[in-house]
């Protein structure tokens, strides 16, 4: 069997990731230190021979015999990652370090969970690949921004210093069940907020844009990507090309929960970007993906998922 390690497996993405793995038939190590993720998350999986749960802190070395790193490990919204941002850094480019290391003792394919955040708040739109962006050095998103960024550049420099196999993912907003209810995310509040009745907060004149990805969606293209051949190492978008103002967010979100909750603007936080939209040209051709989940279905089942979970 396949031994796959999975890092900030009990996270969002992570745990979702676990579960198509399981499925799959690997042999699935989880580890996380649980920042921002849940047992609750992962608990279903526990009782299952082939999944390994481990508490540990990427930013420190880690000696495990593997065939495959998928490196999820960082806390992913502004509220957590700004929470404590040296450690955020240390998350990103320690443990980078580490697991690139770890992959070239190993021998192990890696994969990168990188971000559109690379991009910045852009000038090209939508974005490519080959965009360098235009991100703030200095900011309170720096720490994520830069962090993520020098992940990649180590990358490329262990793949081009060590010949390691490497996989880089450069993941745009993606929701759905298990998102954090308090991470602060656009999907999670406006939904929260719709389900609890308060009111919904508008950043700035929600004009903004974002592309929302259905989480399986996402975990197709991921496990797709570490699949293809060695040559394709990436950087590469994944997401949905769907572009929405967080005001049409906010009426959908608001017409499928059936809310009467009313609308509050607040100020719009440091360095938002106003509008971020994959171009997902390369994963269509190599890798012959393209997401399937509609909004509307998607945050369907995401609204669903906060009733049971907050509502009981
Ligand atoms: P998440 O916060 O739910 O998951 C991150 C996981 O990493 C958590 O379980 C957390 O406990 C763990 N973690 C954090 N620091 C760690 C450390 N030092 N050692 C071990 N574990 C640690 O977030 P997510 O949305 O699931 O994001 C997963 C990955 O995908 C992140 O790397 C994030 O940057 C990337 N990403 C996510 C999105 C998105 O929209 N969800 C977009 C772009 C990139
Ligand atoms: N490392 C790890 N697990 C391993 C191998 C290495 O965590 O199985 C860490 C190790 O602590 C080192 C880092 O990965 O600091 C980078 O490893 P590399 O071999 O590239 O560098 P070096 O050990 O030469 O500094
Ligand atoms: N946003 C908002 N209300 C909220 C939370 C977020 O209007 O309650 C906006 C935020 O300003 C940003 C967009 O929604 O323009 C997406 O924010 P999120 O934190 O989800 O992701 P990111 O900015 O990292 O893409």
């Amino acid at each position: 069997m396949e031994k796959v390690l999975v890092t900030g497996g009990a996270g969002f993405l992570g745990s979702h990731l676990c579960d198509r793995l399981v499925a799959d038939g690997c042999d699935v190590l989880c580890v996380d230190n649980f920042f921002t993720g849940a047992k609750s998350n992962i608990a279903h999986l526990l009782s299952n021979p082939y999944f390994e749960l481990m508490r540990h802190d990427v930013s420190f070395p880690l000696y495990v015999e593997i065939g495959k790193i998928y490196n999820l490990a960082c806390p992913a919204s502004p509220v957590h990652y700004q929470h404590d941002p040296v450690q955020t850094t240390k998350t990103s480019v320690h443990g980078a370090i580490n697991m690139l290391g770890l992959a070239k003792r190993t021998n192990a394919t890696i994969l990168q969970a990188s971000t559109s955040e690379v991009y910045g708040d852009p000038e090209v739109h939508p974005q490519t690949e080959d965009y360098w962006g235009r991100v703030n050095p200095i900011g309170p998103r720096s720490c994520y921004d830069e962090g993520k960024r020098c992940a990649e550049t180590l990358f490329f420099d262990y793949h081009r210093q060590h010949q390691l196999r490497i996989k880089v993912v450069r993941i745009f907003n993606t929701y759905g069940p298990r998102m954090h209810p308090n991470d602060g995310r656009v999907v999670s509040n406006f939904i929260v907020q719709a389900l609890r009745g308060e009111d919904i907060t508008i950043y700035g004149n929600g004009e903004q844009t974002r592309s929302f990805c259905y989480v399986d969606d996402l975990i197709e293209a991921m496990v797709r990507m570490m699949g293809s051949p060695d040559e394709l190492t990436g950087p590469i978008n994944i997401g949905n090309p769907n572009e929405v103002t967080m005001l049409e967010l906010a009426e959908t979100v608001l017409s499928l929960t059936g809310s009467k909750s009313t609308l509050a603007y607040k100020p719009l936080p440091a360095d938002d970007p106003r509008q971020r939209r994959p171009d997902i040209s390369l994963a269509k051709s190599k890798l012959v993906w393209q997401p399937t989940v509609s909004l509307e279905d998607g945050l369907r089942e995401t609204i669903a998922y906060f009733r049971r979970t907050l509502l009981g």
